[in-house]
Parts: structure tokens; C-alpha cells; sequence
């Protein structure tokens, strides 16, 4: 690593490729002639309005998103789309939430302030440890969506297959999985991911929406900024958007382009995570939280034989350069995230270190 980084391993905001930075570095002054930064450019401009357009542009050809879906940049981050999905979403007021740990609970509180959530599965059982069997779900004919977090960032699960909604529209949070592996976007009605994970920086989320979700009958009471409707009539440009957030993920997405797309980013964090797996799972002292079907390849949380000693891990971890490793308060141990832009000798260095730890502390 260059410049004296750190191999970051937070849950978010996130590291971002080093490439990608070393451009960002170098326009920030004056972006190409323009004489400006694009922190100071109007969003009306030529110059932002192409930004924007081949930002939307190479994310359509990265996820190869059918032409009847909008692509949206949302400002307020991932929390925001809580609210906005139930709001816009829900029309008979019935909607089904898969309970899957800290991110889906997020989201069925919030629905509930707009309708009727139903909780169709969950493994609150297990402290979240596992993606429950969503093949036969008791579905409501009335319901209007299916709702899952298809990574829990906190509980370091993923959904490998998508639940049987019966016909119903699938929304997902991909927040943490956002660009990780190739994705059937026509499986979904409505994408959303708060972009501070896996892409760029915090405050906006990306919205993937099928058209025919997007409604003119919203109640008054809807917020202009929480109506889909007013940002894909705009362009996302309805107000001033997140300029700076748009311009950063158009990089990250042309990124991707570059280096083979999704396919090719699936089998390095796959290479990656059997890193980190393997040695967890011959590890003595270290053991992973979750199942190993479900396992997310991007938040690998694990603990020590006592809190005592996740503490010291986690102290040793940041005095060797491994940075953010301490688990979420709500789960405790250790985490590591690992999500695309961490290098694969990050993840190798931290085996190591890990390693080294085991044989002279356990
Ligand atoms: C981080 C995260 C969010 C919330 O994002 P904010 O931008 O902080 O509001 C939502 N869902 C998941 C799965 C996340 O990881």
C-alpha cells in the first residue's frame, strides 16, 4: 500500500481502490479544464450533467439493468430508503419482511409506521446467525412487496438464493453487496444500496426501480424528496444532488468496467473470504459467528474464547495496522469487512497477523 494507508476492515464508510483515489487526487484542483472542482460545479452544467449521465450509464452496463428500470441517486444515505420503500411501496398496505438481523429490523420498524408488516421468516432464533428457508413463504395475497437485506452487514450473512415471493415484487437492500457479484436485476422490483460500503462516499444510496412500481397516486402527505416519482422525472437532478458522491461511484463503476465487471470481482472477494474462511474454520482460538451455507463474503464477523480476548485482539490488530476490526456493539468479537476494495494481500496480512496472534497467545 502506498502513502502510508491502513488495510481498512470498517463495516462503512469503506475503502475504496486506491486507483480510483489517485484519480480523484488528481482532479480535485481543476477537473479536466473546467477550471473548477466538482464540489464547486453547478449540477445543471454540461460538465456535471456528463458525469452524471455516464455514471448512470456504466452502472446500466455493469449490472446489464433492463431498459424498463429507473436508476435513481438518492441523498440521505441507506436509512432513508426505509422509509421511502414503505412509503411509495406500499399500496394495499401489507408488506412482507424476511428478519435476517440488525438492518432488516431497521426496516420493518420503519414500515410499520406506514402499514401492516408482516414478518414472514426470521433467525432471531439463532441470533441471526443463518438465512432462514425462504422457499415457501406465508405470503398474504393482498402483500405488496417481499423486503429482504440481502447482506447483513452486521451479522455477516448473505442470501446465496432469493426467496420464493410467489409473484411478488422482491425489494432488496444490497447496501453491503452492492457491485459484489453479478446480479438478475429483473428478479427484483426495486434495488436500493447505500453507496459508503462497497462503492464511494456516505449520503446517498442508489435506487434501482422497475417503472411500473414508480406511482402517480401517492398520497399529499408523501414528502416532494420521498416520492420516487420526483427524482426519476428528474434525472436525480430535482434538487442539488450529491454531487460529489455521484462523481466518486461513476469512477468506481468505470473501475469495475475496466477490470472485468462483475464477474471478475465475484471470483477475487470469493478467493478472498476462502482466505479468511479457511484459516477460521482450522483456527482453535478464532471461530466464525455464522453458518457456513450463509456465510457473507463480504462481513466476516468471529470471536475468541472470551471478550477479554477479542479486546486484545482487536488492540494487538490496529497496533500492526488493521484497522476497524472490533465487531458491532450489538453483536460483540471481532469483524472483518472485506468488501471489494480491500486487496486480497490485505486480507492475506491480516491471516497472517491472526495467525502469529493464535500461536503465541492461545
Ligand atoms: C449501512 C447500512 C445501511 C444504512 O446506511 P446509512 O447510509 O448509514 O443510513 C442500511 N442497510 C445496510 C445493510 C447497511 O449495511
Amino acid at each position: 500500500m502506498k502513502f502510508d494507508r491502513v488495510y481498512n476492515f470498517s463495516a462503512g464508510p469503506a475503502m475504496m481502490p486506491e486507483p480510483v483515489l489517485e484519480e480523484i487526487a488528481a482532479e480535485v484542483l481543476n477537473y479536466r479544464g473546467s477550471g473548477m472542482s466538482v464540489m464547486e460545479m453547478s449540477h445543471r452544467s454540461k460538465v456535471f450533467q456528463q458525469i452524471r449521465d455516464e455514471a448512470e450509464a456504466d452502472l446500466r452496463k455493469l449490472m446489464n439493468i433492463p431498459d424498463n428500470y429507473k436508476v435513481l441517486f438518492i441523498q440521505g444515505g441507506g436509512t432513508v430508503q426505509f422509509a421511502m420503500v414503505a412509503m411509495n411501496l406500499m399500496k394495499n398496505g401489507v408488506a412482507c419482511y424476511v428478519e435476517t438481523g440488525a438492518w432488516s429490523k431497521k426496516a420493518i420498524n420503519e414500515a410499520k409506521k406506514y402499514g401492516d408488516v408482516k414478518i414472514v421468516a426470521s433467525s432471531k432464533d439463532k441470533n441471526f446467525s443463518y438465512i432462514p428457508d425462504c422457499s415457501d413463504l406465508d405470503i398474504p395475497e393482498n402483500a405488496d412487496y417481499v423486503y429482504i437485506c440481502e447482506n447483513e452487514t452486521i451479522n455477516g450473512t448473505t442470501f446465496f438464493t432469493l426467496p420464493d415471493t410467489k409473484g411478488k415484487v422482491l425489494v432488496a437492500d444490497q447496501s453491503s453487496m452492492f457491485l459484489s457479484r453479478p446480479c438478475d436485476v429483473s428478479k427484483y422490483g426495486l434495488i436500493w444500496a447505500g453507496v459508503q460500503k462497497n462503492v464511494g462516499p456516505a449520503g446517498m444510496a442508489v435506487v434501482i426501480i422497475r417503472e411500473d412500481l414508480i406511482r402517480d397516486d401517492l398520497p399529499q402527505s408523501v414528502p416532494t424528496y420521498l416520492n420516487y416519482k420526483t427524482h426519476a422525472d428528474a434525472d436525480s437532478l430535482y434538487n442539488t444532488p450529491n454531487c460529489w458522491a455521484i462523481y466518486c461511484c461513476g469512477k468506481v463503476f468505470k473501475y469495475l468496467l475496466a477490470n472485468g465487471g462483475l464477474e471478475a470481482i465475484d471470483a477475487l472477494n470469493r478467493e478472498k473470504a476462502a482466505i479468511l474462511y479457511d484459516f477460521l474454520d482450522q483456527s482453535r482460538f478464532f471461530t466464525g459467528a455464522v453458518e457456513k451455507k450463509d456465510r457473507s463474503l463480504m462481513n466476516v464477523p468471529f470471536v475468541t474464547p472470551s471478550k477479554e480476548q477479542d479486546a486484545e485482539v482487536v488492540a494487538a490488530s490496529k497496533a500492526a495496522g488493521f484497522d476497524n476490526l472490533k465487531g458491532h456493539k450489538s453483536v460483540g468479537g471481532l469483524r472483518a469487512s472485506i468488501y471489494n476494495a480491500m486487496p486480497k494481500e490485505g486480507v492475506e496480512a491480516l491471516v497472517e497477523f491472526l495467525k502469529e496472534y493464535e500461536a503465541e497467545h492461545a
